[in-house]
């Protein structure tokens, strides 16, 4: 059996935004991640202009071949470096959250957990 492999999918070089994706090869993961978009928001690029970049330490175990749909669960998996939109696991307010020693937390708590007493 293969390895899986968790990789950030994204329509452009240059976009904000993409999709983490579990799959075996980039290659894979290009082709899950364009029939994602397509059905989400749409698919605005071109297909060779699609970036699909290999995130070697990501934790994926457990997971399955596809888009991480939980956007905190892709977060935790150390494939998105931010997301947007959730509520902070400590706090519980919506905004930006990023992972802060295995807790997906907003700016204000990820401030407050750099204060050391
Ligand atoms: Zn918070």
């Amino acid at each position: 059996m293969k390895k899986l492999h968790g990789y950030l999918w994204m329509d452009s070089d240059d976009s904000e935004t993409g999709w983490a994706i579990v799959a075996h090869t980039c290659k894979e993961a290009k082709k899950i991640g364009w029939n994602y978009n397509a059905s989400e928001v749409g698919n605005d690029g071109e297909w060779t202009e699609v970036s699909c970049r290999w995130i070697k330490d990501a934790k994926i175990e457990g997971l399955d071949v596809g888009v991480i749909t939980d956007y905190k669960q892709g977060l935790k998996s150390g494939i998105y470096g931010y997301v947007e939109g959730e509520k902070c696991e400590v706090c519980g307010e919506e905004d930006i959250l990023r992972l802060v020693n295995g807790k997906c937390v907003c700016s204000n708590c990820e401030d407050k957990g750099d204060e050391h007493d």
